[in-house]
């Protein structure tokens, strides 16, 4: 099972619920933080990573003296990342998507492909769990390829072995988020009692439930607002889960690195809870990936 943690906006404790959860999950199992352009869930978690790749996107290289100009890869790059000024033709590879669609339609064989380096792809452990992490390129817009290389590591790890997967997705409803959720079985979404916590987390239910998989939400910091977000959740239909409290305790603690559940025992049973309604949620389910690829 394939459990995601996202929320709308940062900020709202996504990565300390994911580690408090992963805490009292059953292990083994396995951690990924697809957060790449921010990770820090080794952090909370002390993962100890063995050994870090660099992962690449393939990107065309111009042979200028076979071009005939003929436009043909600049026409088809949807991302404008292949431009043909006549005499010259100029490939821009922080725009290029890796499609390949114009190194397979070029009829001089002009085009070869090349490598824009995406960042890192880290593995190791946590304790009896397993753990995998991306870390995106300073400088570099375009985190889905370095999440789907994450994945694909992971996959190449287990190699189909039947292990439960925790995921902190990026924060955000854009692209990033979605590409982290997409393949989960079910999403708990983590958010605020705030005004700011129910627009975000608003806009995360529109942006995931398309994807298919069940939703539950963890209201942290409970206390500090108003009841807008259990009315939202009720008419939505979306099960509000857990209430983490708002405390100076759980504050240090999250400023120190330390697991709620380590912090606060008397917040086990909360996250055990958590637990039990999550993997109900989603035994129920097939992820949107699986069933479109049935
Ligand atoms: S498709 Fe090939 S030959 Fe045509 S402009 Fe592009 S690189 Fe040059
Ligand atoms: S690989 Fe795809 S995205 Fe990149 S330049 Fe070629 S056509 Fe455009």
């Amino acid at each position: 099972m394939i459990v995601s943690v996202a929320s709308g906006k940062g900020g709202t404790g996504k990565t300390t619920i994911a580690a408090a959860l992963a805490s009292v999950w059953e292990s083994p199992l396995d951690m990924m933080d697809l957060d790449v352009e921010a990770p820090n869930l080794h952090l909370f978690v002390k993962a100890d990573i063995e050994d870090c790749r660099v992962a690449g996107l393939e990107v065309p290289v111009v042979d200028e003296s076979r071009c005939t100009h003929c436009r043909m890869c600049a026409d088809l790059c949807q991302f404008k990342a292949i431009s043909d000024l006549g005499r010259i033709l100029l490939v821009f590879p922080e725009m290029c998507h890796g499609c390949g669609g114009c190194i397979a339609v070029c009829p001089e064989n002009a085009l070869t492909p090349g490598t824009r380096e995406l960042g890192d792809v880290c593995w190791g452990s946590a304790g009896q769990n397993g753990f995998f992490m991306g870390r995106l390129r300073i400088g570099e817009a375009m985190s889905p390829p370095l999440m789907r290389e994450v994945k694909a590591c992971r996959e190449k790890f287990r190699q189909g072995e039947d292990r439960d997967l925790i995921v902190d997705a990026p924060p955000g409803t854009s692209c990033p988020a979605v590409n982290a959720v997409m393949d989960s079985h079910v999403v708990c979404l983590v958010t605020e009692p705030t005004p700011f916590g129910l627009y975000d987390l608003r806009l995360a239910v529109e942006a995931f439930r398309p994807l298919g998989p069940p939703m539950g939400v963890v209201i942290n910091r409970d206390g500090i607002g108003d009841d807008a977000v259990f009315d939202f959740c009720r008419k939505e239909g979306i099960p509000v889960l857990a209430r983490i409290p708002f405390s100076r305790e759980l504050a240090e603690a999250y400023s120190e690195g330390r697991v709620f559940t380590e912090a606060a025992p008397e917040l086990i049973p909360v996250f055990e809870n958590l637990a039990e309604h999550l993997r109900r949620l989603g035994n129920a389910t097939t992820p949107a990936m699986e069933s479109s690829h049935a």
